[in-house]
């Protein structure tokens, strides 16, 4: 039998080690299955023919037939392109390539018929098609009737020649092999009760689709069954792991957390901060292990509820810990929880990767007899050495940073897995929170805290500097503080550092009055501390820093933000940095400036950023624009899997109505050995065998 999955796509013909190499790197294809997984985004109609007189250059992609009458290499230099002229008696079209051109010559040959799909332009009056795809009319069979797969490629795939067509043909090889039906993956039963396709019909047609209700049949099947195993494997965990491990019980609320609130709460909580806690206490004391999401928009009060809750952990004997995604913020808990706390008498301490030799040894010692209280830190508390006494309450902050692998990592830290409290300011769309994070319950801070005042959001084109630089003169002899943000990513790393480095010059020199500081991600961990000291402490007007303040950092007088440009950030990054103001009495501006040339999703974004302040509908907005497929920070999100063919937001219903076929799978097969189900247990544990991700989830 025809073995996909351990077959390698560099056995197939035409593909071999190099392109191979490109594909196990780019898109994470190794195998025939990996390969068949990868969906087209879109179909192009190819049903109809154009004659060569008909074209324009306003027509989409078209496709015409006839033969070479010649080509010739024009142009020199980094002009050198290749140019065929084609013509199919009705007149006569070139293409051009700009690239592989050895790999073209000889390659047509002028007797033969062609077939050549492309989109038309107009070039110095000429009518041509740059890069066409061309199939020999004598093959074209198989694809070329009705409508064909386009499929997603990278940068570094279209240098390799792994162009759309290229993977299309890589297909049509894998499917001509495939000469008896794949294994069902679904059981029959469900199969039949929902009319579903088979597997190897719904594969082929969600590659070459016979027409188009065939392919709706195909990836409703698809989708059905890719959503329907994330359900029934997350159902299926959150009931063992509730019938296996019991939660610790706080049933007290004790001396410290009312000697906090009675003497060092600075202020009323808010009527959501009150709430949230009420959840929070009732799940705690309920006998079950809590695992629970906290949502709530920058500056709405998470840090507050955390210690609140920690302080709960505190009353009934347990140790608890903070965890922040960088050591700033580790740093900043830090002190702000050790202010909130003066006075009384709770052991708390700082873990982080700069703390080294005699005093982390010390920290890690009290650690495991238990005389240290609260630890708070960054990743590396969860690392194998630290130890505690009697872990009974984790809590992690702003998790978009944190997988769940970390997150399950944590849970080995005892014989019982402590409650778990995950702080998040990107609110998750309720689809989405369903499908990842079945296991976790969700409360919601929806309220800022009183008095504070709705920011400003301006878009600015980068040749008005001189104004804005008055603006924040302005500010500035206020008495605020002004953030300049500045994109760091790793691909552009160092042209981006360079970027920054000369922002950094420019700001210097054009406020020679103000002290600048410079904060970014690959400095020092000490310089960086005293760099974030010198903006605290508010000997420094400006910062300029990298989105390295972008999570938690809270300096209220700080009141306006400077992104440059922001047209290279993400929706919920710019609300992220955003968010960073706001945080005092005063009014507060965010200023994103841009170039003039923007594309339209950017304009959007740009758009929604001056419009509200609504972390929600920004989410939302986010998730319309990008799709979940690239959701921010999929990958950073602990969001745990890469969906292959469903989309979160338009099979939000087929995935509800999964999740209820699931569910009742789970309730009336407990045990998991009903031969009707076999088919179902078989298939999930062969995902959770195969995908890295399922596997981080228990
Ligand atoms: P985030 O939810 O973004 O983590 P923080 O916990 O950092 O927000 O809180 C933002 C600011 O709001 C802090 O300065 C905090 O002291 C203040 N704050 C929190 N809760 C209240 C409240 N109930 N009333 C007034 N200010 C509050
Ligand atoms: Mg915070």
């Amino acid at each position: 039998m025809f073995d996909l999955t351990t077959s390698d796509i560099k056995y197939i013909t035409g593909v071999g080690p190099h392109k191979a190499a490109v594909l196990n790197k780019e898109l994470n294809i190794f195998s025939l299955y990996d390969l068949i997984y990868y969906f087209p985004y879109r179909y192009v109609d190819r049903s109809h023919i154009f004659s060569i007189s008909e074209i324009d250059g306003d027509m989409p992609y078209i496709q015409i037939q006839g033969h070479f009458m010649g080509m010739e290499i024009m142009g020199e230099g980094r002009k050198t392109r290749m140019v065929a002229h084609f013509t199919d008696g009705t007149g006569i079209i070139d293409l051009i390539w700009f690239s592989g051109l050895k790999y073209l010559t000889n390659r047509y040959k002028l007797n033969e018929e062609y077939i050549v799909f492309g989109k038309p332009t107009v070039f110095n009056g000429h009518v041509n098609i740059v890069h066409p795809d061309i199939d020999r009319v004598s093959e074209a069979q198989l694809t070329v009737v009705g409508l064909r797969p386009q499929y997603h490629t990278t940068e570094k795939m279209k240098k390799s020649f792994l162009t759309s067509h290229v993977v299309e043909k890589m297909m049509a090889v894998v499917f001509a092999g495939i000469k008896t039906p794949l294994t069902e993956t679904l059981s029959p039963a469900l199969i039949s009760k929902y009319q579903l396709m088979s597997l190897t019909d719904a594969l082929r047609n969600a590659h070459f689709p016979e027409n188009s209700e065939k392919l709706r049949q195909a990836q409703y099947r698809l989708k059905f069954e890719e959503l329907f195993y994330i359900q029934l494997n997350i159902i299926r965990y959150v009931k063992n792991r509730k019938s296996k491990f019991c939660g610790y019980v706080f049933s007290r609320v004790g001396k410290i957390f009312n000697t906090f609130y009675k003497d060092n709460l600075p202020f009323e909580l808010t009527n959501a901060q009150k709430r949230v806690m009420k959840e929070i206490r009732k799940d705690m004391g309920s006998g079950r292990q809590m695992n629970r999401l906290l949502q709530g928009d920058v500056g709405s009060g998470k840090t507050l509820v955390a210690l609140l809750s920690m302080l709960i952990a505190l009353d009934n004997g347990y140790q608890t810990c903070l965890m922040a995604p960088t050591e700033i913020l580790a740093n900043q808990h830090f002190e702000t929880i050790t202010k909130l706390l003066s006075g009384m008498n709770v052991h708390v301490e700082l873990l982080t990767g700069s703390v080294r030799g005699k005093k982390r040894a010390e920290i890690l010692d009290a650690l495991i007899r238990g005389e240290v209280n609260i630890l708070i830190g960054t990743h590396a508390i969860i690392e194998n050495p630290v130890s505690f006494l009697n872990l009974g309450l984790a809590v992690i902050d702003e998790q978009h940073r944190f997988g769940v692998a970390q997150r399950s990592r944590l849970w080995k830290k005892n014989e019982q897995p402590p409650h778990v409290l995950v702080m998040t300011a990107t609110p998750i769309p309720r689809t989405l929170a369903m499908t990842f994070y079945g296991d976790l319950d969700i409360s919601v801070i929806d309220e800022l805290p009183p008095g504070r005042k709705p920011i400003t959001t301006i878009h600015q084109y980068d040749n008005r500097q001189s104004g804005l630089y008055d603006f924040i003169r302005k500010q500035i002899h206020q008495g605020r503080q002004v953030y300049f943000v500045y994109p760091l990513i790793e691909e552009s790393e160092k042209s981006d550092l360079k970027n920054l480095e000369n922002g950094y010059q420019t700001i210097c020199n054009s406020f020679p009055e103000f002290r600048v500081c410079k904060v970014h991600g690959k400095m020092k961990s000490a310089e960086k501390d005293k760099q974030m000291q010198l903006f605290t402490s508010g000997q420094a007007q400006i910062m300029v820093a990298t989105t390295v303040i972008e999570v938690g950092v809270n300096v209220p007088n700080a009141s306006v933000m400077i992104i440059e440009d922001a047209n290279r950030f993400g929706l919920s990054q710019l609300h992220q940095l955003r968010g960073r103001v706001g945080r005092g009495a005063d009014q507060s501006y965010c200023v994103l400036v841009t170039g003039y040339e923007l594309s339209e999703e950017t304009r959007k974004r740009i758009d929604i950023m001056v419009r509200t302040n609504d972390g929600f509908e920004i989410a939302e907005a986010d998730l319309k624009l990008r799709g979940p497929g690239d959701l921010e920070g999929t990958q950073q999100s602990g969001i745990a899997f890469d969906l292959k063919i469903a989309n979160i937001t338009r099979d939000g219903q087929l995935l509800s109505f999964v999740r209820d076929i699931a569910q009742k799978i789970v309730d009336d097969d407990p045990n998991e050995n009903r031969p009707e189900y076999e088919i179902l247990w078989r298939q999930l544990s062969v995902l959770r065998k195969s995908n890295l991700n399922w596997s981080a989830i228990s």
